[in-house]
């Protein structure tokens, strides 16, 4: 049973969204988030002793990490004794906080936020978990919202044929007959050994978050230490054959399909830790109207000054005369629309963004070794409706049955013995059937289109209407009947190749990174994680004594 719920949830739930209530307008992103008001500096005097100077942090991006960040950053502070005042400022290029974790609306309905980017997470995922209840929101589980009229749950399709199919078990009898379905499809060796090795790898990697691992200053090494890195070292094939679980069917087809539909990547290419991350799906949720209140509710208690619609073009290293010949960072910033260029300089700043992204005019120039440019999965996600539901025959499938709620995809059998494949990227990665996964999300209804069902397709190339007639079993573009389509093309990843080595987290005196922790693990917790590790580093930093800190969670 364990086991089965285990396989069943990672499948289900990974990346596909149902969301549930009413958030915001319009169909591009969630309203302008209100700037937050500027800090008041905490310039207290300590039983008579001098005011002490406020710390300024500088934080470039408000997605999961640069949000968690200021979050703990903030908690950190509360919790020490004799530590300066801190000043903390994000800078954010969108109108809205939350990076890859945003929604939009469909037919621009407030009522039907539709996750964009980041859609699920899961139990064990504590910062995520914690902070959801810290701020009050409501999480409910992926199925909450599914459409009643589809009986199937999941499906693996190879472009030829549905080669596994898993029906909803909503009475018990159903459960066991899934659960005699997967073993005699799949055999219990590789699901058992799958599950125990998910399990370890899990326990593993949790030990990061807490003493004596946390906060670590090398990825590289936090990782060797907990033994991830014979994980990360190999690829997904290479790591589940070490393990004894194989490279059978259950690995070719259900744990592929995991491994695409999350990161567009084959086992031949994506690393071994990945991989089990992709089954450690037990207990998956989003948050209702959206997964970005989280980031949101983060960056309120931070009491962040934040600047939105703001990019940061440069971050240049100066030493001040003015104050003592320290070095601190000029930050030059510009609002959009806005044709003046602001400068203000901090003690330290946090790039929460992977580095080639920021697309910075004036980069710092001192630093030993910049980040590296890593190559990301350009991924498609086509959203859109129509009153058809997907048509049984392009899926090969009985033309009385229905097409599951969530379509994943693997290679073929000729192009599974290929590396042209196995190892491919973008299109070569796809193979035959031409997308990552189809999902239909819910139904919804709306006076002028009446009840239709939302779609939504991640593919590695753009999922033109002439693609969206075919699954639907239509010629004609009347007949597919769809009313409202939103695109976007996101660098959603890093290709995630085996490796041992990870971007630095401190690139220069007061100066830390985040997004290294992307080629190790690319999800909004271990991005959390790591704005909460910078934001332990940096406050250490500034107090300048190991020790001194009393910051406890
Ligand atoms: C389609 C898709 C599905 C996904 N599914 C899941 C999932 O189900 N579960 C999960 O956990 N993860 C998922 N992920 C991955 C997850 O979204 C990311 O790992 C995580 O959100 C990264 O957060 P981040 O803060 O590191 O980066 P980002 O969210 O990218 O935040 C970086 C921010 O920095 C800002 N920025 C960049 N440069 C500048 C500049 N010069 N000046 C000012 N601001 C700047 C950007 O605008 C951005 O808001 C998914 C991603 C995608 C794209």
């Amino acid at each position: 049973m364990v086991i089965t719920k285990s396989i069943l949830l990672a499948l289900a739930a990974l990346s596909l969204t149902l969301p549930v209530s009413a958030h915001q307008d319009g169909v591009t992103h969630h309203q302008n988030y209100e700037g937050q008001k500027p800090l008041q500096d905490h310039q207290h005097h300590n039983d008579g002793m001098p005011v002490q100077e406020a710390k300024r942090v500088a934080i470039i991006g408000a997605g999961s990490a640069g949000s968690s960040a200021a979050h703990y950053l903030r908690r950190f502070h509360t919790n020490t004794t004799n530590a300066p005042p801190i000043n903390i400022t994000i800078y954010e290029r969108n109108a809205y906080i939350g990076g890859r974790s945003t929604t939009v609306n469909a037919h621009g309905k407030a009522s039907y936020p539709i996750e964009l980017g980041a859609s699920i997470f899961v139990s064990m995922n504590e910062n995520l978990v914690n902070a959801a209840k810290e701020f009050d929101l409501t999480v409910s589980s992926t199925s909450s919202t599914r459409p009643k009229t589809v009986r199937d749950s999941v499906g693996v399709f190879n472009g030829e044929e549905m080669v596994f199919v898993q029906p909803y078990s909503e009475s018990k009898t159903g459960k066991w007959w899934s659960l005699a379905k997967l073993l005699y499809q799949y055999g219990p060796l590789a699901p058992i050994r799958t599950k125990r090795l998910t399990d370890e790898t899990v326990g593993r990697f949790l030990n990061m978050y807490r003493e004596p691992l946390f906060p670590f200053s090398s990825l590289g090494e936090a990782a060797e230490s907990v033994g991830l890195l014979e994980a990360t070292g190999v690829t997904g094939e290479q790591f589940l054959m070490a393990k004894g679980v194989g490279n059978g069917k259950f690995v070719t087809e259900l744990m592929q399909a995991s491994t695409r539909v999350n990161y567009g990547q084959n086992l031949g290419l994506i690393h071994g830790l990945e991989t089990m991350v992709c089954m450690a799906a037990e207990g998956a949720v989003s948050v209702e109207g959206g997964n970005w209140q989280i980031f949101e509710g983060m960056v309120k208690s931070s009491g962040a000054s934040v600047h939105l619609n703001t990019s940061v073009t440069g971050i240049t290293e100066k030493k001040t005369a003015a104050e003592g010949d320290k070095k601190v960072w000029t930050i030059t910033s510009q609002k959009h629309g806005d044709q003046s260029v602001v400068e203000k300089d901090f003690d330290t700043v946090i790039i929460a963004s992977p580095y080639q992204y920021l697309d910075l005019t004036h980069p710092p120039t001192t630093l030993q070794k910049a980040p590296d440019k890593i190559p990301y999965v350009a991924l498609h996600v086509t959203l859109f409706t129509s009153r058809r539901p997907l048509d049984p025959a392009y899926f090969n499938l009985d033309p009385a049955s229905t097409v599951p709620e969530a379509v994943l995809t693997t290679l073929n059998v000729t192009e599974q013995s290929s590396e042209t494949f196995t190892r491919g990227e973008g299109a070569s990665a796809v193979g035959k059937v031409g997308f990552f996964s189809i999902s239909t999300l819910r139904q919804i209804y709306t006076e002028e289109h009446g009840e239709e069902f939302v779609y939504k397709v991640f593919s590695s190339e753009a999922f033109g209407q002439d693609r969206i007639r075919k699954i639907l079993g239509v010629k004609d573009e009347e007949e597919a009947g769809v009313t409202w389509v939103f695109r976007h093309l996101w660098n959603a990843y890093p290709y995630l190749y085996p490796r041992v080595t990870f971007e630095d987290i401190k690139l220069g005196e007061g100066m830390y990174y985040t997004a290294g922790i992307e080629s190790f693990i690319s999800t909004m917790e271990t991005s959390s994680l790591m704005g909460m590790n910078v934001a332990r580093l940096a406050l250490d930093e500034v107090l300048g004594v190991e020790g001194k800190v009393k910051a406890k969670l």
